[in-house]
């Protein structure tokens, strides 16, 4: 896949390479839970779905019966326009994901929870907080991402 940009797609404003992207192949390990949230987000923008399920805790592997197919189905129709992290913790990120699917715009606001297996982040579940759901974004609206640019020149 092709960036335009060289910036990472967890939108940190590092570049891809000094970003998610050696994390995502196992080059480098997730340093902190913020960082595996964050190549976790960017494996979504570009499909990685196997790395999604890897980086899911044993526990929630086994309960929740996650495989390549149930990401891929859940993120068939997504299409991911941009990451805020809004609080960093030691073992838990809250942040807000923003997508479209269809004509709308949705906002993912969760706090994630993280354990570390055999020295590893793995994200082990989440609970969604106030403001998820659907946005009222018009194209000639602030943009969602607080960059105070129309959403048409933003992240349309
Ligand atoms: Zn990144
Ligand atoms: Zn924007």
């Amino acid at each position: 896949m092709i960036f335009l940009e060289q910036h990472c797609p967890c939108k940190s404003m590092k570049r891809y390479e000094d970003c998610c992207l050696p994390i995502l192949n196992d080059e480098k390990p997730a340093l902190n839970c913020e960082q595996l949230m964050r190549s976790r987000y960017t494996a979504y923008c570009v499909n990685n779905f196997e790395y999604i399920v890897n980086t899911y805790s044993l526990r929630a592997r086994n309960e929740q019966n996650i495989s390549v197919d149930f990401i891929k189905h859940q993120a068939a129709s997504t299409k991911w326009l941009h990451l805020n992290v809004v609080n960093s913790h030691e073992t838990s990120v809250e942040f807000k994901a923003f997508y479209q699917d269809g004509r709308a715009i949705y906002c993912l606001h969760e706090l994630s929870y993280f354990v570390q297996e055999n020295g590893k982040w793995r994200y082990d579940n989440g609970d969604l907080l106030g403001t998820t759901g659907k946005l009222k974004t018009g194209r000639n609206e602030a943009c969602f991402c607080d960059s105070g640019k129309k959403f048409k020149h933003c992240c349309m």
